[in-house]
């Protein structure tokens, strides 16, 4: 069963809760799937159930289409947040850590062509696979963090937090409008350009700046 984990090994008492997402909070990634830029935070949630240890082996949903990888950058809730301004969003961060969000992109293709919700592509068992988190016990720089994710050894997706549509703090403070955020719960921040099919035996790593944090993983 997952649990939330620091980095430094010190234990993470916060309960696995939900995990909101935003799509297309980058726009060189909106283009790449042909999606327009939304006016506001495009939303979405991913249930606890969804959530994975990063480091463990990805099985993928077999007969389900093709799973593509979405590294994002990963805020831990660690107190709660409801109507909150931007301001009030920096204390109320535990941590930070990276994620896939993964994505079964035919059956989104699909279910987006009909109208209908895309929870059956974003929100199954094992969609979210999470890393440790990089404890904060100070304040980082929201908008100066860099992440890279590589397949088999080849840079494939570089985020800045700087090019996001929505920044880190505007965007928490819009979901608690609409989603309390309790302690425990999780914030995926978007997915910059570079997503990909995941096949067998591919090799996936993950970085936060040049040494916060660095999750190697594989598919199954
Ligand atoms: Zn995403």
């Amino acid at each position: 069963m997952y649990r939330h984990q620091y980095r430094c090994g010190s234990t993470c008492e916060l309960p696995a809760g939900k995990i909101v997402c935003v799509g297309r909070n980058y726009a060189a990634h909106a283009a790449e799937l042909d999606n327009p830029v939304p006016e506001e935070p495009l939303l979405f949630i991913k249930p606890a159930s969804a959530a994975v240890p990063l480091e463990a082996p990805i099985h993928l949903p077999a007969g389900r289409g093709s799973c593509h990888f979405e590294g994002e950058l990963a805020l831990l809730v660690g107190e709660r947040l409801s109507n909150a301004n931007p301001a009030d969003v920096p204390g109320a961060i535990a941590g930070l850590g990276l994620a896939l969000d993964l994505t079964l992109r035919d059956l989104q293709s699909r279910l987006k062509a009909d109208g209908h919700p895309w929870e059956k592509a974003k929100a199954f068992d094992g969609a979210c696979p999470l890393s440790p988190f990089v404890k904060l016990d100070w304040l980082p720089d929201w908008d100066g963090l860099t992440f890279t994710l590589w397949l088999n050894d080849e840079v494939r997706q570089r985020g800045k937090t700087g090019h996001m549509l929505t920044p880190i703090l505007d965007l928490a403070a819009y979901i608690s409008s609409y989603f309390t955020l309790e302690p425990g719960d999780v914030i995926l921040t978007g997915t910059p350009a570079g997503v990909g099919e995941l096949l067998h035996g591919d090799r996936l790593a993950l970085q936060l700046e040049d040494d916060w944090l660095r999750v190697e993983t594989r598919v199954a």
